[in-house]
């Protein structure tokens, strides 16, 4: 009888201990899984690669139906490193960017803790939308960067006992510190590039921003066959202004003068400081005809600007060097090539500019028939 009793209790001790060695098996698999997974997303080279991996991945990793992304971005920066991959993502995989916090928060709540429990269409189906059936359990997690709220991490199951509120949430917490992390990377290394890229004076480009950009803005219009017009403007007689006025007033002359000149810009066109007193603009899509209006209203606008010092005003005029780029006009070149081309050739216009009295606007042909002379 005792035996009997024995048997049975080892034979039930010995199935717990199975079972619980089963649960430990499986959590160390989810662990390992977790951990290859957080590993991954530190080796991704940009946000594009870190969002495409998290909504390609996750779901498989973690036995998932469904994995969203819904980011706030209130000053525009998501979307502007996600450039056109945005449409793309938010079409096909499941990204929600959100500019508006209040909107956020009145719509869908504000997901300052996680959220594990059953799926309640009302309240969360704006985060799962790509499931034709809707999720039975969901676990809506906050993603921070550096004390701020970036969004949250939405991962949907059909199964009902997938997440539970009384399930411990360490893993889901931990994968949404490190998506955090890895965002504010991204984010980060966005920031010092494009502060690398400005020029502290005047609050334009540098000249190191054009270097990067010329190559691009070609290759575009000798794609769309668009013209591309490059502005070459310089202040005249600048170091007499600084002899006499002082390098402070100079200093207060120059970031005058770059404001007014990108006033009649677009936003999507690009201004460089390129050198001490020098400026370059380009104009895409804008053919010499346009682009010579353009400066001669830049011209007209800096010589009435009212700069004074002790109440004098300080006169102020530009000299401007225009050429355009044509790929239907101009013989096939390799990108760099024409870069230097373009920039040279606005130069060479802007020193005519000079030589004819200054203060006015001349334009130049892109030369094939000279070797090419490369500038400063
Ligand atoms: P031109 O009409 O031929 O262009 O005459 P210019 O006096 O403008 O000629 P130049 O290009 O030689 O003078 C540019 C001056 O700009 C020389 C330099 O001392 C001054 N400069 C360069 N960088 C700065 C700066 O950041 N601040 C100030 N205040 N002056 C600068
Ligand atoms: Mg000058």
């Amino acid at each position: 009888m005792l035996e009997n009793d024995l048997t049975t209790d080892l034979i039930v001790l010995e199935s717990h201990i199975n079972s619980l060695f089963d649960s430990v098996r499986k959590g160390s698999a989810m662990l390992k899984a977790f951990q290859s997974f957080e590993m991954r997303l530190f080796n991704q080279n940009s946000l594009v690669e870190v969002i495409g991996y998290i909504l390609d991945n996750a779901k498989a990793v973690f036995d998932l139906d469904q994995i969203t992304l819904c980011l706030l971005d209130e000053h525009g920066d998501f979307s502007r490193l996600l450039g056109d991959a945005l449409v793309k993502l938010t079409d096909q995989q499941g990204l929600m960017v959100v500019r508006d916090r209040e909107a956020l928060q009145a719509k869908f709540g504000y997901f300052v803790h996680s959220y594990l429990g059953p799926f309640e269409q009302e309240h969360f189906g704006y985060f799962f939308t790509t499931l034709e059936v809707p999720p039975a359990s969901i676990a809506i997690t906050p993603l921070y960067r550096g004390g701020k709220y970036l969004g949250t991490l939405n991962m949907g199951s059909r199964r009902a006992d997938r997440f539970s509120c009384t399930q411990t949430n360490d893993l889901i917490a931990c994968l949404s510190m490190v998506i955090g992390i890895c965002f504010e990377n991204h984010l980060n290394v966005d920031t010092i590039q494009r502060t690398s890229y400005i020029d502290t004076l005047t609050g334009v480009n540098n000249r190191r921003f054009l270097e990067q950009r010329i190559g691009e803005e070609l290759s575009r219009c000798q794609r769309s066959d668009d013209p591309l017009t490059c502005l070459f403007l310089d202040i005249d007689g600048f170091k007499s202004i600084n002899d006499k006025y002082g390098h402070q007033t100079g200093d207060r002359v120059l970031s005058t003068v770059a404001k007014a000149i990108k006033n009649q810009l677009r936003n999507s066109d690009i201004l460089v400081r390129y050198g001490g007193d020098e400026f370059i603009a380009l104009l895409s899509n804008i053919s010499h005809s346009t682009g010579l209006e353009i400066a001669e209203r830049m011209r007209r606008n800096v010589q009435s600007l009212e700069i004074t010092f002790s109440e004098n005003r300080i006169p102020v005029t530009l000299s401007i060097g225009l050429a355009t780029y044509r790929s239907d006009l101009n013989q096939p070149l390799a990108t760099a090539e024409a870069a230097a081309r373009l920039v040279n050739t606005a130069d060479a216009a802007m020193y005519q500019a000079k030589n004819k009295g200054r203060n006015r606007v001349e334009y130049a042909e892109i030369r094939f028939d000279r070797p090419l002379v490369l500038n400063g």
